[in-house]
């Protein structure tokens, strides 16, 4: 260890970067390249990573915002974090090849959200505003769903029947804060029913958790993943709510300021579940070379879960193999 490097350490959390969602998404879009060739269009960004997008762009992957940009007839996947009915029905209409990348644990929700308005219960679906989830979700029934965005908006909500609701969730949200809006939900509407199982997915809990094991010893966390990634910039606050002096969100290794490292001694560092693992390793390789040369990974969860391919792209799959022999 070089004398700048005494003391010096990182601390590397794991579970970190891809889940089974994200990994499941990349890989629909990598496998209909190689099964339909180039293009294939993408409606919004198959997982909220700049990298993932660009490397994906680079295979022949075009990105649109809306179906209406898709060639009538062409093939088009729906990214991970879900879409509303009538984004399928838009896609009917142009006549578009739809293959849905949405991650399972999305359409779980999606289909407590129907089972809920189908027995009329009010829900509250506690989110992000503007989050494409939230849109898919809500989408499934507006009229049944309101929004709630944080505690502070728990107490404008007004029910029909307050024995008949409901909360829901967002699968990427802080734990800690979502617990808050539901305990504030809960004073107005003490018969409030929580969802089946946990909404906040596994992937987010587990980085979540990790990252508040390390935060109390860390002078900085630098967390890699993209702005528009929720479940990244929960990370930060977490961390900050965990006791890091400091937290960072980057992209990329070369967005890491020097000035953030200055007097730190121990740096913690995750990624968010739409980030491949190189982005970190580039990053622990910039930390090296400003004297972070001891790294001790913090594992506090193993995870194992992985999700097939759609169902869509299998058969197609299977059929161009059986074609072929
Ligand atoms: S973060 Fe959770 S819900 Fe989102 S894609 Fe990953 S596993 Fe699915």
């Amino acid at each position: 260890m070089t004398e700048a490097g005494i003391g010096k350490r990182v601390l590397l959390a794991k579970p970190r970067g891809y889940c089974a969602g994200v990994d499941r998404a990349v890989q629909t879009v990598e496998e209909a390249l190689k099964l339909y060739g180039a293009p294939i269009y993408v409606r919004k960004q198959i997982v909220h990573n700049k990298h993932v997008v660009r490397t994906l762009e680079a295979k022949g992957a075009i990105f649109v915002e809306e179906n209406e940009e898709v060639p009538e007839g062409a093939t088009v996947i729906f990214s991970a974090h879900g879409v509303a009915p009538e984004v399928y029905e838009q896609a009917k209409q142009r006549s578009l090849k739809a293959i849905d990348a949405t991650c399972p644990l999305v359409t779980k929700v999606h289909q407590e959200a129907k089972r809920f308005a189908a027995e009329d219960y009010d829900i509250l679906l506690i989110g992000h505003e503007g989050h494409e989830e939230v849109i898919g979700t809500a989408g499934e029934a507006p009229e049944h769903i309101q929004l709630v965005d944080g505690p502070e908006d728990a107490d404008r909500i007004t029910v029909r029947d307050p024995n008949k609701v409901v909360w829901l969730s967002q699968t990427t949200l802080s734990v800690d804060e979502t617990m808050e809006t539901v305990a504030r939900l809960k004073k107005r509407l003490p018969m409030l029913q929580s969802p089946p199982s946990d909404d906040i997915c596994y992937a987010t809990s587990n980085r979540q958790y990790v990252v508040k094991e390390i935060a109390a010893e860390c002078d900085v966390v630098i967390v890699v993943g993209s702005r528009n990634s929720s479940n990244s910039v929960r990370l930060v606050e977490v961390a900050l709510d965990a006791g890091a002096r400091a937290g960072h969100l980057v992209d990329f290794a070369h967005e890491i300021d020097d000035a953030w490292l200055v007097g730190a001694q121990t740096v913690g560092l995750t990624s968010g579940a739409s980030v491949p693992d190189e982005l970190v390793q580039e990053v622990l390789t910039h930390l090296a070379a400003r004297g972070y040369t001891d790294v001790e990974e913090v594992v506090t969860a193993n995870e194992r879960l992985t999700f097939s391919l759609p169902q869509e792209l299998k058969r197609d799959m299977k059929a161009a193999a059986a074609a072929r022999g």
